[in-house]
């Protein structure tokens, strides 16, 4: 399968899942503006040094995707500056876990802005463009959140069941037009978004670092080990590519097993 061609636009790519789905769409030939929240300097220390990984051209797009404008920006951005768009994977994501009674709201909004209100004004504004093409590809990276609930996680539980409902209507709306709009839904994987999750359990318990994970993991996730950010990189590609053109409208999980209970 090759994507030689196809311009893959993949939200927060800086680090984690983002970068490693960037590597897996790289290695079949995609053209990857990579996206992060990072200092302009160091989105283009990143870029450089996946350039010289990858053997192709990365350019590095900043851009706090908490701004509306800058969410629809983005994608201007990227189609001027290569006169198409292919692939949006809307992965970019942020978590704060706190009872529902103590929520602050200031972080439900941070939330709400960036993993399910980014998606929704990108979808919009690359929809229109896929269908010039007459193809497109939109993966959104949810999560076990966005089919079940954990305690802790109201605002990142329902920004997320909220991504599987944008991409089922997304996906009923471009099913005609060669688009096809899936979401992922990881378990436990290992990047450094777990990291204060970890801290926590490690201090609530008196664990050392590696028996906080297992505790963690172990909690709910049957095959008790991280997920590799790879191995959603590879299931990315896979939507991606010509046999998966009947996908549409799934949430495909990939969870050690989580969500069988
Ligand atoms: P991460 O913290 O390693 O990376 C997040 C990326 O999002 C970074 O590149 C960061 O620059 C970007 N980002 C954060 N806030 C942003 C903002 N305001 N504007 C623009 N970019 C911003 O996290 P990760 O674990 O790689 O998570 C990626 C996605 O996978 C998220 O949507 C997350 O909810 C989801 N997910 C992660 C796990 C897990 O266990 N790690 C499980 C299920 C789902």
């Amino acid at each position: 399968m090759t994507l030689t061609g196809k311009v893959a636009l993949i939200t927060g790519s800086t680090q984690g899942i983002g970068l490693a789905i960037a590597e897996s769409l790289s290695a079949r030939g995609a053209t990857l503006p990579l996206h992060g929240l990072c200092a302009e300097e160091e989105g283009k220390h990143i870029a450089a040094a996946c350039a010289a990984r990858w053997k192709v051209p990365v350019d590095f797009f900043p851009g706090d995707l908490s701004d509306p404008q800058t969410a629809t920006a983005l994608v201007d951005a990227v189609v001027s500056r290569y006169g198409r768009l292919d692939i949006v994977v809307n992965n970019a994501g942020i978590q704060h876990t706190s009872p529902v009674v103590d929520f602050p709201l200031e972080w439900w909004d941070a939330i709400q802005a960036v993993n399910l209100r980014a998606p929704f004004l990108i979808t919009r504004r690359a929809v229109r463009v896929m269908r010039r093409q007459g193809w497109g590809r939109i993966v959104n990276i949810a999560s076990v959140h966005g089919l079940v609930g954990s305690i802790n996680k109201a605002a990142y539980c329902a920004a997320k069941h909220g991504l599987i409902g944008l991409t089922n209507v997304t996906a009923l709306e471009t099913a005609t037009d060669g688009i096809t709009v899936n979401a992922i839904c990881p378990g436990w994987t290992q990047t450094p978004l777990l990291e204060p999750q970890i801290a926590a359990r490690a201090a609530q318990k008196g664990l050392n670092r590696e028996a906080a994970i297992q505790d963690l993991v172990g909690e709910k996730q049957p095959n008790r080990s991280l997920i590799p950010p790879a191995w959603i990189g590879e299931t990315v590609a896979f939507l991606c590519s010509d046999p998966a053109a009947a996908i549409t409208g799934a949430s495909i999980t990939v969870d050690g097993g989580w969500t069988a209970h």
